[in-house]
């Protein structure tokens, strides 16, 4: 891991009167795989979408706090500046063209650049996805679920970015799909490219990443090495759902005794 990456301070994003983050502060460090946890309305997109600078087509804006890639600032950006410093993101839901083809999916997602870029950011992708290459011409709404997964990441690949943005990308997906998507960020990673991967798959997400954040209602509540937030009662208990089995041996005993003296 080299430079400072992808880091976000004090970061305060509100929606109207609704306040959906309050002073957070995350990296991602060259070459790192970050997760975001968080149970429903936490506030992940909001994360993604305020460093993505999207956030005011959702209605939101930051009220406070600083973004920055490698030093560059990024939080005064216009959203097609932010993809051209190298940072691009896969929204929730996949969002395709659905009546374009797929081709022209990925064409969509490159940038500028020249032809031997847009050539070479396709063969990249198709190597990554070669059902890709093999959909080339069909159109994107008739892909499966997974297939349309794929197609918004190689999206979002087009543009060469030094830092890859991904909310819930095991949403909906068959478990086996899942995995094959994240065996596909892993190799993304390996390939050089930094992730910011938002999950409310934990188990998936911890085992994927080497640093995570719980945020709760807007605030980051844990962080540490995905490894220590595993093992921990915390986590363990409310987002990989195991069960205290000291808690629940006591909580049978008592069920126990209160029918017994019931019966007696
Ligand atoms: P989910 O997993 O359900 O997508 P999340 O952790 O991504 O949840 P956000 O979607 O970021 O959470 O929502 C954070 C808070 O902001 C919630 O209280 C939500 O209701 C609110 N919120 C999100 N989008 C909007 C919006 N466009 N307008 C108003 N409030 C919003």
């Amino acid at each position: 891991m080299g430079g400072a990456g992808l880091v976000v301070r004090d970061l305060s994003v509100g929606y109207g009167p609704v306040r959906a983050l309050r002073g957070v502060s995350l990296q991602v460090p060259e070459g790192a795989v970050v997760t975001v946890l968080g149970a429903n309305g936490a506030g992940k997109s909001t994360l993604l979408r305020a460093i993505s600078r999207t956030l005011s087509f959702h209605g939101g804006t930051v009220a406070e706090g600083e973004i920055r890639l490698d030093d560059r600032r990024l939080d005064r950006l216009a959203p097609d500046r932010v993809v051209a410093a190298g940072v691009s993101q896969v929204p929730e839901g996949r969002q395709v063209f659905a009546r374009m083809t797929v081709a022209d999916n990925l064409r969509a997602g490159a940038l500028g650049g020249d032809r031997a870029d847009r050539t070479g950011a396709l063969a990249r992708v198709h190597q990554l996805f070669p059902v890709l290459a093999e959909r080339a011409r069909q159109r994107a709404g008739l892909l499966s679920g997974g297939e349309q997964q794929m197609l918004a990441v190689a999206r979002a690949l087009m543009a060469a970015p030094k830092v890859l943005l991904l909310d819930e990308p095991s949403l909906g997906l068959a478990p086996l799909m899942a995995e094959r998507i994240a065996d596909t960020i892993r190799q993304i990673n390996t390939q050089g490219t930094s992730v910011l991967l938002v999950e409310q798959n934990a188990a998936l997400a911890l085992r994927l990443a080497t640093h995570a954040y719980v945020l709760e209602v807007g605030e980051v509540t844990l962080s540490g090495p995905a490894a220590e937030l595993a093992a921990s009662d915390e986590v363990r208990r409310r987002y990989l759902g195991v069960v205290d089995e000291d808690a629940a041996a006591d909580a049978a005993q008592r069920t126990t005794r209160t029918l017994t003296r019931w019966e007696g």
